[in-house]
């Protein structure tokens, strides 16, 4: 807090008003005077002083690398970073995933990304240089280009969404290339949460024939979130950050095991610092130590979902992770699938989309794997949907992060 009360005028400003100041930060629960930080206040502070607002505790020639964030739900968010957090404290996050994920030096990663403001896979690839790990640059290439070089470069690790790790999976497949078969064994995902939906997580480590382990972080609070080989929840970096699950509606600790916002302070960041930062990530904290050995908290399956992505039917809070796991828990269906959320008061019902996997799929048989989808939906979620199943292949497909959602308006 001095620090930042020191470099930026937003947070002086903003504690000033506040009334609270660093001596008054004594133990966990003084913390919860600190007002949080928004996104939204990060975007008007970048509007009223561009480039980077008057947020940032730098001056902006001390920036060595910039990203936005992909701007999906309106402007996007201008971050900086200074040559300290791009080596040194960016790299440091990212030896916590790598030793994590079992990564070595021998080996092979691809990164199919390309050059851009995007931030994902440029700071793991990064840490995995100074680490000496061989990086084989998979960008500005198509979809068919990028599976023969995996074989073609004997990669052991690939990243990317969960989506596009399926989507070359299956391209795979129709190019009759055996991936299960090749040298990769792990594929880090990250973006969505799929690597904690047990049923997607099933999904690509069978095409893939490899381990699947969860990536989380984004461009403005860096990079927190990591699974150990034990696969039993991702783990929270609580050396450099300190986390906080507050109840959605009270704004109170969340309980261990009960659903929270993940509220986030990057401690270690030198250029844009953010305390008590509302990721508006929805998670499950578990405080038991793991397995692995590793005394970081868990967040038990990941991100839950967003907390914009989360919707209410008939006074159930429902994540649309929780459906796409009964979903591609049914082999008969595509990946694919779309959901419908009905205005709330409408008295409609969510629709669910989906798609035989395959045109040799019955009728008979689409017919029985809809049944059992909604069966599956009522009995686990408690709520009656309409399960329609369109045609095979008729669903969009993406390669980025995925939109399945549709809200009635
Ligand atoms: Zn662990």
């Amino acid at each position: 807090m001095k620090y930042v009360i020191e470099k930026s005028p937003f947070y002086m400003k903003k504690y000033k008003a506040a009334g609270v100041t660093p001596n008054d930060i004594k133990t966990m629960d003084d913390l919860r005077s600190v007002p949080f930080t928004t996104k939204q206040e990060l975007l008007k502070s970048q509007e009223e002083h561009p480039i980077f607002g008057d947020f940032i505790c730098i001056r902006p020639e001390e920036a060595v690398r910039v990203f936005q964030t992909s701007g999906t739900t309106g402007v996007p968010l201008k971050i900086p970073f200074n040559t300290k957090d791009w080596f040194k404290i960016c790299f440091d996050q990212f030896a916590h995933f790598l030793y994590g994920y079992g990564i070595e030096s021998t080996d092979v990663v691809f990164f199919p990304f390309t050059y851009g403001t995007f931030i994902a896979w440029w700071g793991i690839q990064a840490a995995m240089e100074q680490l000496g790990v061989m990086i084989v640059p998979g960008g500005g290439q198509t979809s068919d280009a990028r599976v023969k070089s995996i074989i073609d470069w004997g990669a052991t690790v690939v990243c990317g969404t969960p989506t596009y790790i399926i989507y070359l999976g299956e391209l795979a497949q129709k190019m009759g290339i055996d991936l299960p078969n090749s040298k990769v064994r792990v594929v880090i995902t990250a973006g969505e949460p799929g690597a904690q939906v047990p049923a997607t997580k099933k999904l690509v480590e069978k095409l893939w024939g490899a381990k699947n382990y969860d990536d989380i972080g984004s461009t403005e609070i860096t990079n927190f979130g990591y699974e150990c080989v034990m696969q039993k929840g991702t783990h929270l970096n609580e050396g450099m950050f300190l986390p906080e699950s507050l109840d959605i509606v009270s704004g109170k600790p969340a309980a261990e095991g009960e659903v929270g916002e993940l509220v986030l302070s990057n401690l270690f960041c030198e250029s844009e610092p953010l305390l008590r930062y509302k990721t508006k990530d929805l998670v499950r904290f578990n405080y038991k130590k793991c397995d692995c050995g590793r005394t970081f908290l868990r967040m038990d399956g990941g991100v839950l979902g967003r907390a914009d992505d989360m919707f209410t039917l008939g006074g159930v809070n429902i994540f649309p992770s929780a459906i796409e796991n009964f979903i591609r828990g049914i082999p008969i269906f595509s990946n694919e699938y779309q959901l419908v959320i009905p205005k709330q008061g409408s008295g409609k019902r969510l629709a669910i989309r989906v798609e035989p996997a395959s045109p040799e799929v019955s009728d008979e048989q689409a017919k029985e794997a809809v049944k059992q989808l909604a069966e599956n939906i009522l009995y686990h979620i408690k709520v009656t949907a309409n399960v329609e199943a369109v045609a095979p292949g008729s669903l969009p497909r993406f390669e980025g992060k995925a939109k399945r959602l549709i809200r009635e308006s």
